[in-house]
C-alpha cells in the first residue's frame, strides 16, 4: 500500500492570502501546504482520504488517475469541496463515485451538495455522480480491512481511519481510550496538528506527539498544519521516528490485517 499526502495544511492552506509572517514567505516548497488529505494506492485501486478544496490541483500535481473510493473524515469545506471536481471522473469511466463516512458525514454531503441528489434531467452530465455507503466501526472493502475511530472535533463528530497497518486521523481534539486501544499494532501513523498553541478542535504538536508515543507506531507523521509551523523547525524538534508531513511526500506500508 503507498500512501502519498496530496496536501498537508490547515483549512485556509499555507500560505494564507495577505499575510507576510516567515512560514508565509519562505522559500521552503515544504513550506507550501494545499489542504489535508491522503491518496492511497493498493492491489491496482486508487482511494482518497477526504477530497479538499485544492482537489484539482492536487489531481494535477501528484497525479489521481481514477478514483475507486473516498473515505470522508468529516464535512467541513477543506474536506469534501473537491468532490464536485471529480465530475471528470464519472464522466469519462462513467460510474458514480463511491464515497465512504458515516451517517453524520453522508447526512451533510446531501445537503450541501444538494444539486447532485435533485432528480433534474442533465445529459451533459455537469451533476456530480455520488453513490453513499455509510460505514460501521469495522468491515472489509477494496480487499482491507476498514475500522472507524471515533473522533471529537470541537463537537463535531469525525471519522479517523485504520486500514489495516496504517491510520489517519485528522481533524479532532479528543479521542477515547476505547478508541485508541483500536489503533495498536498500526505501524504507520498520520495525525493531525494544528500548531504549538491550543485549539478546541484540533491537537496541538505537543499532544500529537503524546498520542503517537502512546500508538509507538514504526513511523509517524503530523499533518493539517498551520502557517504557525515551519517544516524545518519542526523537524528539527520532532523526536524521531515522528516526522513533519509536506505536500508529496509518499511512503509504503504493508496492507496487514489489523
Ligand atoms: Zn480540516
Ligand atoms: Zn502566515
Ligand atoms: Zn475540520
Amino acid at each position: 500500500m503507498k500512501i502519498t499526502f496530496l496536501g498537508t495544511g490547515t483549512s485556509m492552506g499555507v500560505p494564507l492570502i495577505n499575510c507576510g509572517c516567515p512560514v508565509c514567505t519562505s522559500a521552503d516548497p515544504k513550506d507550501k501546504r494545499m489542504r489535508a488529505s491522503v491518496k492511497i494506492e493498493t492491489g491496482g485501486k486508487t482511494l482518497l482520504i477526504d477530497a479538499s478544496s485544492d482537489f484539482r490541483q492536487q489531481a494535477l500535481r501528484f497525479g489521481i488517475p481514477t478514483i475507486d473510493g473516498i473515505l470522508l473524515t468529516h464535512p467541513h469545506a477543506d474536506h469534501i469541496f473537491g468532490l464536485d471536481d471529480t465530475r471528470i471522473y464519472s464522466l469519462r469511466e462513467k460510474r458514480a463515485i463511491r464515497i465512504f463516512g458515516s451517517a453524520y458525514t453522508l447526512k451533510n454531503i446531501r445537503h450541501i451538495f444538494s444539486y447532485a441528489f435533485e432528480d433534474i434531467r442533465d445529459e451533459r452530465l455537469i451533476k456530480p455522480l455520488f453513490q453513499l455507503n455509510q460505514l460501521k466501526q469495522k468491515q472489509e472493502l477494496f480487499g482491507l480491512n476498514i475500522t472507524c475511530l471515533r473522533l471529537n472535533h470541537g463537537g463535531m463528530p469525525v471519522t479517523g481511519y485504520r486500514i489495516g497497518n496504517f491510520a489517519y486521523l485528522t481533524d479532532f481534539a479528543e479521542i477515547e481510550e476505547n478508541d485508541i486501544e483500536l489503533l495498536y499494532g498500526v505501524t504507520h501513523l498520520v495525525v493531525g496538528a494544528l500548531r504549538y498553541t491550543p485549539s478546541i478542535s484540533h491537537l496541538t504538536v505537543g499532544q500529537a506527539v503524546q498520542l503517537i508515543e502512546k500508538i509507538q507506531p514504526k513511523e509517524a507523521w503530523l499533518t493539517h498544519m498551520s502557517h504557525e509551523i515551519s517544516h524545518k523547525k519542526l523537524e528539527n524538534e520532532l523526536p524521531a521516528p515522528i516526522h513533519a508531513a509536506c505536500d508529496g511526500l509518499s511512503f509504503h506500508c504493508p496492507a496487514g490485517r489489523p
